[in-house]
């Protein structure tokens, strides 16, 4: 049984990448297209925002020289590419899905409105919000807090390649602990990198609960959807 009944699921474009050092790992897709069509087919209304950064990040491509807002818009529309792939993979698995904008691309996608976002989760799409809030100088963390607060989301879930949240980066320091659950404040004061600190703001003031898990293990995302406290719990 799902505990939760509307998510808004957040990937990163990195994870995207599997085994490669760029771009789309196929098996990684179709492994996330198949847990995210499992939790679909439980009746979990389900919103997607997914990075970009196995193609394309802004902060990277102005440190090489490149204008920050075109390296940002770059990177929009690098997360637009990923929308698509996981929309083509979650509809050969079966799923119906949708991608949204959050910039005018038709016929890529509709432009992103909640009203829209709403009709589509409703009559039962999985429903993709591509190119991140639009604007530059954002990144798909703080893209995926407002619209899992514009869709009155259950629970945010970050989806990662590490169990949950650490005292440190548990790939760079093998000492990290793990939180089974910790609030938002003390995210804020231990500075801790799990996400934007804007976005962690944006859930903390808009009550928007966090779940980060690891979503490379294939099963993981079912079992956070059911209520197994497999990752961290982030809360008031
Ligand atoms: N981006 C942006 N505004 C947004 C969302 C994303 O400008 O609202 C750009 C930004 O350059 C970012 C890139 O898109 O670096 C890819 O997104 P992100 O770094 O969040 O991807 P991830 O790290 O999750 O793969």
């Amino acid at each position: 049984m799902a505990k939760f009944k509307r998510v808004l699921l957040k990937l990163s474009g990195e994870s995207l990448m599997g085994e490669k050092g760029y771009g789309i790992d196929e098996n990684r897709l179709g492994e996330y297209a198949a847990q995210i069509k499992e939790i679909a087919d439980m009746g979990v209304q389900l919103g997607i925002v997914i990075g970009g950064g196995n193609i394309f990040r802004g902060l990277s491509g102005s440190k090489k020289g490149f204008d920050r807002v075109k390296g940002d818009q770059m990177g929009m529309l690098a997360t637009t590419i990923n929308a698509l792939a996981l929309c083509s993979a979650l509809t050969a698995a079966g799923a119906k899905c949708k991608v949204l904008t959050a910039i005018r691309m038709e016929p890529i996608g509709e432009f992103y409105t909640k009203d829209k976002a709403l009709e589509l989760l409703n009559a039962g799409y999985i429903t993709i919000f591509a190119a991140g809030t639009g604007c530059p100088y954002f990144t798909t963390d703080t893209g995926s807090s407002l619209r899992g607060i514009e869709i009155e989301a259950d629970a945010m879930f970050k989806g990662t390649r590490v169990d949950g949240i650490y005292t440190a980066d548990p790939e760079k320091d093998p000492s990290a602990t793990k939180f089974d659950d910790i609030s938002y404040d003390e995210i804020l004061v231990r500075n801790l990198k799990v996400m934007d600190l804007s976005a962690t703001v944006m859930c903390r003031d808009n009550g928007l609960p966090i779940v980060v898990f690891n979503m490379d293990k294939p099963g993981n995302l079912k079992r956070v959807i059911a209520g197994e406290n497999i990752g961290t719990y982030v809360h008031p």
